[in-house]
Formats: C-alpha cells, sequence, structure tokens
C-alpha cells in the first residue's frame, strides 16, 4: 500500500496538472481491464512528440493518433470535481480510472495517483516507460506501451506490457523476460482495420500469443464505438 505523504487540499501550494480531457463513463478498451466501465483522465503532453501533425512522421510514434495539446490548468481538486459520473450511471467508487496522456508521468504524482486510487475502485497508469513511477496505492496499476524515446530507456517497473506490433517488437524480449503479463495489440496502418496491413499485423499477435505467451489487445472501445 501507499505510505506516502498525505493529501492536503488545503495547501497554499497546490500542485496545477495541465488537462487535455476528462471524459466517461466509457469502457477500458486495453490491457488487464479491458471492458470494464471507467472514466479518463488525459493530461496534456508527451516527451515521445510534441503533437504537431507536421513532426509525426518523425516522431517516435508516428503512428500515434492522439490529441494530447492544450488543455486546462487545473488543481487537484478541480480534477475530482469534474470526475463526477452522470447521475444515471454507476457511482464513483464503483467506476475504474484510466490515466492517460500524452505521457501522463510528465505531470503526474504521489498526491494525484493517491487521490485518484482513493476515488476509484481501481487506476490504470499508461506510460511510454520512459518516466518512474511516483508512490501509488496498491489499486493504481502501470501499464506500459514502451517507446524508443530518444534514446531514453524504459524506467517503469509496471504491472503489464502493452506492445504495439510491428512498431514495439523490439520490446518483446524484455517484456516477457519480466514476467509481468504482456498484451499485443496490432495497430493499424493507412489502409485501416479492414486492409491488409492490419490483418498481417494482427496475425503476428495470435502467432506471438500461441508461441511466446502472449495476451491479445484490441481494442475494445473502437469495436463498441465508444471514445
Ligand atoms: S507516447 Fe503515446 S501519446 Fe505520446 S506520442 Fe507516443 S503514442 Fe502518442
Amino acid at each position: 500500500m501507499y505510505r506516502g505523504s498525505s493529501l492536503n487540499m488545503t495547501s497554499p501550494e497546490l500542485a496545477r496538472y495541465r488537462v487535455k480531457e476528462i471524459f466517461g463513463p466509457t469502457i477500458q478498451g486495453e490491457g488487464l481491464h479491458a471492458g470494464m466501465p471507467c472514466l479518463f483522465v488525459r493530461l496534456a503532453g508527451c516527451n515521445a512528440w510534441d503533437g504537431r501533425p507536421e513532426t509525426r512522421a518523425a516522431s517516435a510514434c508516428p503512428y500515434c493518433d492522439t490529441d494530447f495539446r492544450g488543455g486546462d490548468t487545473l488543481d487537484l481538486a478541480a480534477i475530482l470535481a469534474r470526475l463526477q459520473p452522470p447521475a444515471s450511471s454507476l457511482q464513483r467508487s464503483a467506476l475504474g480510472c484510466v490515466l492517460t496522456g500524452g505521457e501522463p508521468l510528465l505531470q503526474a504524482d504521489a498526491d494525484l495517483l493517491a487521490a485518484l486510487g482513493a476515488a476509484f475502485s481501481w487506476v490504470d497508469i499508461e506510460t511510454n516507460g520512459t518516466r518512474p513511477c511516483p508512490p501509488r496505492p496498491a489499486n493504481v496499476f502501470v501499464s506500459c506501451s514502451p517507446k524508443a524515446v530518444c534514446g531514453q530507456p524504459v524506467v517503469v517497473d509496471p504491472d503489464w506490457w502493452k506492445i504495439l506490433v510491428p512498431e514495439q517488437q523490439g520490446f518483446i524480449e524484455q517484456a516477457l523476460t519480466s514476467g509481468k503479463p504482456v498484451f499485443v495489440q496490432p495497430t493499424c496502418p493507412d489502409d485501416g482495420p479492414q486492409g491488409a496491413g492490419y490483418a498481417a499485423n494482427l496475425a503476428r499477435c495470435v502467432e506471438l500469443c500461441t508461441t511466446r505467451g502472449c495476451r491479445l489487445s484490441l481494442q475494445l472501445h473502437k469495436y463498441a464505438g465508444v471514445p
């Protein structure tokens, strides 16, 4: 369990976070909690790409389809206030929370992780692995989708890995050696999910499952048509 500093909502030096968006309830589409209801917090900014379309092809993640630029600067109380499900939904304590980005560990600190862990049933941090994770409660998990970001090593100790195929296959051995669950997820080339490129990537993922013990990740939210 987390044994870090206690949450002090009255501190005059409250941390502030750049938040791109907060949305949900929706479905976590990936990883150990795939299929479970949750809210999403997307923090702004990433160290793998500056987010401009004209620089994407030369970035560490030329397949990235996430808009993580801009957003609002919020303190912790404001974030929690926005993380209220509609009255018709499950109570917040019955939901999970996905803390994503951009790269969320550029900003997330122990207070934010403690607050989210206390508010939700579970929390998934979706990170590229190049930043260490602050102290966290036992129900706050780290999902690492490793990226080769300007030679920066993967330093996080995740609860599971998500390897994009084929772009991140170079991390497969490191992930398997860790003994943690390894999800493999096919990326979708320009010809779309119905195209030959996706089919080839999916076939490679299935092969990694049946020959290496990986687990298939198919981004359930996209099949369900939810954000
Ligand atoms: S680390 Fe994630 S959010 Fe950042 S550019 Fe790569 S895929 Fe996009």
